[in-house]
């Protein structure tokens, strides 16, 4: 699933996704309500996953939005978002979160290893070494 659901809707503005973003539990955002949500905690720590509740170390945009990446709202998402990856992304979270991820990264994994068309963003990329390593 590299999109959520079409008849599924934002826990947080209870609308449709804008720019929707999956986070590492594998719950789909907007990428506005996600980063307000972690604006609204601390934005030195990583957010928690308004769903579920888990800590929120990675976040990957909709592979629809990422193909309207001439869109200017679209390259501030993802601009935003790579900044909260490269924050919290490379942090370790010892060995049980890790494992938590890393269903979740090796999918990714899996699916650009099936299509070379599709680029993994690095910083996933490197996420999925530092937790297999
Ligand atoms: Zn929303
Ligand atoms: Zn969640």
């Amino acid at each position: 699933m590299d999109d959520p659901l079409a008849d599924d809707c934002c826990s947080v503005c209870r609308s449709s996704f804008n720019i929707p973003c999956q986070a590492n539990c594998s719950h789909w955002f907007c990428g506005n309500c996600i980063m307000e949500v972690w604006h609204h905690s601390s934005t030195i720590q990583p957010c928690k996953c308004p769903l579920c509740r888990r800590q929120i170390t990675l976040l990957v945009p909709g592979e629809a939005s990422l193909r309207r990446h001439h869109d200017p709202e679209v390259a501030e998402i993802k601009r935003k978002v790579q900044t909260y990856n490269r924050l919290f992304g490379g942090r370790s979270n010892g060995l049980i979160q890790r494992m938590q991820d890393l269903p979740f990264l090796l999918r990714r994994l899996l699916r650009e290893l099936m299509d070379p068309q599709r680029s993994l963003p690095l910083v996933i990329r490197a996420r999925v070494y530092i937790a297999v390593k």
